[in-house]
């Protein structure tokens, strides 16, 4: 590998309030076309200083550099690694709604700039929180995954799977009135849980099976 170079910066200029970030720009190196996409190729030019992302979140671009630079995907400072499935449902919630609309905005800047090893990283992170936790994400969470993510992005695909296998009946019955502006949600999710009725297999996401909600190419190879 070759040695980085920290001595060169670039300014990346984030979301509506124009949030400053500086970022060694050693880093488009480590990581899948980020610069590449946010700069169109402009990074060539030496005297590039400056990066232009208007439709980013602040705070996920803030956890997007933090998974940079130590390669965890941290959101927000809570008590969730404290948390299991055996707290009580309230504390579960809690770090439910701390967690998950900050997931799914890092899954969508990931997807934004291109950084299939960041969204595997977001992938990896949804999984462990739900299987830890016990608790899905809200409808309206689910609503903001269909808006912002493709059909494909991995942390959209748990979410499917996730809320299939827990169906909550009564809830889905509350829910009802809203039904008309998820229908493409709700389809997936009531097609996954009758697959998983009729015994098709459909495991639930876990540790183990998270690769398969992963996006592999020629740059991001398989998982071992
Ligand atoms: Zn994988």
């Amino acid at each position: 590998m070759a040695q980085l170079d920290f001595s060169e910066q670039v300014t990346v200029v984030v979301g509506t309030a124009n949030k400053h970030f500086t970022v060694p720009k050693c880093f488009r190196t480590k990581t899948c076309d980020f610069f590449k996409a946010c700069c169109n190729g402009q990074w060539k030019e030496a005297t590039f200083k400056k990066v232009d992302l208007p439709d980013a979140d602040t705070d996920a671009f803030a956890a997007y550099l933090q998974w940079l630079c130590t390669g965890e995907v941290v959101v927000a400072e809570d008590a969730r690694d404290t948390v299991t499935s055996e707290s009580p449902s309230e504390e579960r919630d809690r770090v439910a709604r701390e967690q998950y609309a900050p997931f799914i905005e890092l899954a969508v800047l990931a997807d934004m700039v291109g950084d299939t090893t960041c969204g595997n990283a977001v992938v990896d992170a949804t999984i462990e929180l739900l299987c830890r936790i016990s608790a899905g994400p809200t409808w309206e969470e689910m609503r903001v995954v269909y808006d912002k993510l493709p059909t494909a992005t991995g942390v959209r695909r748990a979410f499917v799977d996730w809320c299939a296998r827990s169906l909550d009946v009564e809830e889905l019955e509350e829910f009802r009135p809203t039904w008309v502006s998820y229908t493409d949600l709700t389809f997936d999710v009531m097609a996954k849980a009758l697959k998983i009725a009729r015994g098709e297999a459909c495991e639930q996401p876990s540790a183990v099976n998270s690769c398969k909600y992963h996006e592999h190419n020629d740059k991001v190879p398989k998982c071992i």
